[in-house]
């Protein structure tokens, strides 16, 4: 696999990988951790936008699952991707590496509103930026807020990091016929409803020609690797 040529990517990842070995919450030796694969990512000279998830902390399914609300809690859904982006802001900045964090609900105690314009001279200045809150409405998940961030600041690719390497044509925990794809299109992915990220981002991608990366973040130097098209990956395309 040749060196991709980007210059500004989206790196998605779940909350989940926030956690490191716990149950829950965030393991602040573990975020630490990811914070030096960012910041590796970020020394080959790339812009990078970063969009973490929130299901470490809270779900708003889940609330919805036991009787909640599900606007109110996909609403708490989006305050812990808040908590998950200013625990990555302070792990980043204590590696020296500039950030900033823009959260699609206002907050200007803790953080900055999202500002498109605001945030492209961000990057122009070497900044990573953090987007929080996802798009800030409920029945939203962070995937799509990803695919909605990466499309506004014209990023080459979205890179979903999460716990498999991959896209398979079935589950892999429980398949073990299960067979990776190194690359699929689009609508393979939504036809065969694959678990890669939920419709409306894949849609939102396609319809903007974004490629989406899949690999493993709990392999460590794997986030580099892959930039350098390296590493195991899935790539989700035009066909
Ligand atoms: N959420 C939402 N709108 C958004 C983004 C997130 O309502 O635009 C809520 C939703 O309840 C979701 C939760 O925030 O379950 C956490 O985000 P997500 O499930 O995407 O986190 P991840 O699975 O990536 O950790």
């Amino acid at each position: 696999m040749s060196k991709p040529d980007y210059k500004r990517v989206l790196l998605k990842l779940s909350g989940e990988v926030l956690m490191g070995n716990q149950q829950f919450g965030i393991d602040p030796e573990f975020v630490a951790e990811l914070a030096k694969e960012v910041k590796e990512a970020k020394e080959t000279g790339l812009q990078l936008c970063l969009v973490i998830g929130g299901g470490n902390i809270f779900r708003g399914m889940a609330g919805a699952a036991k009787g909640m609300d599900r606007a109110q809690a996909d609403y708490m859904g989006m305050l812990a991707t808040v908590m998950n982006a200013l625990a990555m802001q302070n792990a980043l900045e204590q590696l020296g590496v500039p950030t900033r964090v823009q959260s699609a609900i206002e907050m200007d105690k803790v953080c900055e509103p999202v500002i498109r314009r605001r945030a492209e001279r961000h990057l122009e200045k070497g900044r990573v930026v953090i987007f929080a809150a996802g798009v800030g409405a409920p029945y939203f998940t962070t995937d799509s807020g990803a695919a909605l961030r990466a499309a506004e600041m014209r990023c080459d690719a979205l890179l979903k990091g999460t716990s498999v390497d991959g896209v398979y044509d079935c589950d892999p925990k429980t398949n073990r016929s299960a067979k990776r794809y190194n690359s699929v299109d689009y609508d393979t992915v939504l036809a065969q409803n694959l678990r890669v990220m939920d419709a409306s981002a894949v849609a939102l991608c396609r319809d903007n020609d974004i490629p989406i990366v899949v690999f493993s973040i709990r392999e460590k130097g794997n986030l580099a690797k892959v930039l350098r098209g390296e590493g195991t990956q899935t790539i989700v395309r035009k066909g």
